[in-house]
């Protein structure tokens, strides 16, 4: 399978009274077609500002997309004017937040929505749109979708509203769908339907799905591969599997152990990762994670260490993976 996405050394900076914060830093990854991958991590590690900045929805305030590219379909969009980037949005890659007020407007009714959706990219008469809504709505599995059309969204349940979102980010067969905790809003049994129906879409469309999210549970839930985040950077990369049973990162350890997941042992103690990530107004010059790390060595302090690749097709950004650390180690900070 080849790549849809392919996202190259990042780099976005906001603008601040404070200063520049550099909210992501060197991010590169890729997502094949079909594929789902989970960007983890915990908040304001840089994975939302990672997923707007694939649609360059980063206007308030201004980012600075400062280096690297982001290539979707064979085409970098970073440098695409808004006019270009309208006919992207909601065509060939959707987002869906939390909120779906955020998506919905609670003025108009659910089908108009979907139907203007529809029409701003295709060139179709109105009363084919309209069944094009209808058939998205029963797709998602709202009942009685005719009527439902003509409903607002105040007159649709918090599920019915993540689900009336979902056909609409749908309706128009996006290639990428970039999903920011789409469930966290939810109570535990909406949020297992909407992820199950996501998933049965997503293997029905072949539509590539990125998901962010803090919860490790729907990422072990959703998706094939897993991308984890700290400080604005990538840490480790692998598959759920991977990711699951031999992380290599102690910050992806830390994670593992400190969020409640239905896999877990009762018994086992949560074990909340102490201290708080670095500010990016001025991050550390080694690794981001130095100050929290209970493995950190001398050169963690004043290196930062790159992405390698330490199991076939797993990644991990620590010295620790380095040959020579097995020696470091001994020494301790
Ligand atoms: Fe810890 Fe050092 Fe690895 Fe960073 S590089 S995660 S400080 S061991
Ligand atoms: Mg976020």
């Amino acid at each position: 399978m080849g790549n849809l996405l392919e996202v190259k050394d990042l780099h976005v900076s906001f603008g601040t009274y404070a200063g520049e914060v550099q909210a992501v830093r060197g991010v590169s990854f890729e997502v094949k077609h079909g594929e789902a991958v989970g960007i983890v991590g915990e908040s304001g590690c840089g994975k939302s500002v990672t997923a707007k900045s694939i649609m360059k929805l980063l206007s308030t305030p201004p980012a600075n997309y400062k280096s690297g590219s982001i290539i979707f379909n064979g085409s970098d969009m970073i440098p695409k004017s808004e006019k270009e980037m309208q006919k992207i949005r909601g065509n060939e890659i959707s987002m869906i937040f939390q909120d779906p007020m955020t998506s919905l407007n609670p003025t108009s009714k659910i089908g108009n929505q979907i139907m203007e959706a529809v029409l701003q990219h295709n060139k179709i008469p109105r009363k084919e749109a309209r069944e094009v809504a209808r058939k998205m709505l029963e797709l998602v599995g709202i009942p009685q979708p005719e009527k439902r059309l003509d409903q607002y969204p105040h007159e649709f349940s918090g599920g019915m509203r993540q689900r009336a979102m979902i056909a609409m980010a749908l309706a128009c067969r996006p290639k990428l769908l970039i999903a920011d905790e789409p469930t966290t809003a939810l109570d535990v049994t909406i949020q297992a339907q909407i992820l199950e129906l996501m998933k049965d879409l997503q293997q029905k469309t072949e539509t590539s799905i990125i998901l962010i999210t803090h919860d490790l549970g729907v990422v072990a839930e959703m998706c094939d591969r897993v991308i984890v985040m700290y400080a604005g950077k990538v840490v480790e990369t692998g598959t759920v599997e991977e990711i699951f049973e031999k992380p290599q990162h102690p910050y992806t350890k830390g994670l593992l152990k400190s969020v409640p997941r239905l896999d877990m042992d009762k018994k086992e103690p949560l074990a909340p990762i102490i201290g708080t990530p670095p500010d990016l107004l001025d991050p550390p010059k080694g690794c981001s994670f130095y100050a929290r790390c209970e493995m950190a060595m001398r050169i963690c302090k004043d290196y930062s260490p790159e992405l390698e690749e330490v199991d076939k097709g797993q990644t991990a950004a620590c010295w620790l993976h380095h040959p020579m650390a097995t020696m470091k180690k001994a020494s301790g900070k």
